[in-house]
């Protein structure tokens, strides 16, 4: 089992927007300045957002909202993708996606887990903590805050890719599981969690 790494923050942070935005998109002028958010010690500080000299014009960036799904079968086995693309192709994955504009998170989770296995969500709950990832894609490094939902599905018979270039889906034993095979900080950081949590359960 190869252990597939990501991007760090540092190291690619400063792909995107530095190097794509230079120009004011309202004026034109050079006088586009990035202004970084606050450092903390030991932290990447990042972009907060920019603003023009020359016309006054202000431009926030933001994280994308992104979500993904643990749907566990028969208390046994995890629901994954194995990614077909980068980043982080050939690793496991959990079902999910971008949240788009003007969409709920936890539709877009649900039409995520549709899109790709083809089951319903017939109940779900928010999991306590969220997730910073940085996702390279095309060239340009999406920052992204991620939302975890533990789910049900109405009917496991249904359970067929919808979407197979997106990746193929793997039932995977939780007790063969290791974070170690999740190529995705964000999706990594939550397995190593809920599988730390879940041994203390089980053995305790
Ligand atoms: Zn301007």
């Amino acid at each position: 089992m190869s252990t597939i790494t990501t991007t760090t923050a540092g190291m690619a942070g400063e792909l995107f927007p530095k190097k794509e935005i230079r120009y004011c998109p309202v004026c034109g002028s050079q006088g586009f300045m990035p202004l970084r958010s606050s450092e903390t010690s030991g932290e990447t500080s990042f972009i907060r957002k920019y603003h023009c000299a020359v016309c006054g014009f202000e431009f926030f960036m933001n994280a994308a909202a992104s979500t993904m799904a643990l749907i566990i079968k028969d208390d046994q086995q995890v629901l994954m993708i194995r990614r077909a693309r980068d980043p982080a192709r050939g690793s496991l994955d959990l079902p999910g996606g971008f949240v788009d504009l003007g969409e709920s998170a936890e539709h877009a989770m649900i039409r995520e887990v549709y899109e790709e296995t083809n089951l319903s969500v017939t109940s779900h709950i928010l999991y306590p903590r969220t997730f910073c990832n940085e996702y390279l894609y095309g060239g340009v490094l999406y920052h992204t805050l991620d939302l975890v939902y533990i789910c049900e599905v109405d009917d496991w018979a249904n359970l067929r890719s919808n979407d197979p270039e997106e990746g193929s889906i793997e039932l995977v034993r939780l007790d063969e599981l290791t974070p170690q095979q999740v190529g995705l900080t964000s999706v990594r950081r939550f397995i190593t969690e809920y599988l730390e949590t879940r041994s203390r359960t089980t053995s305790g």
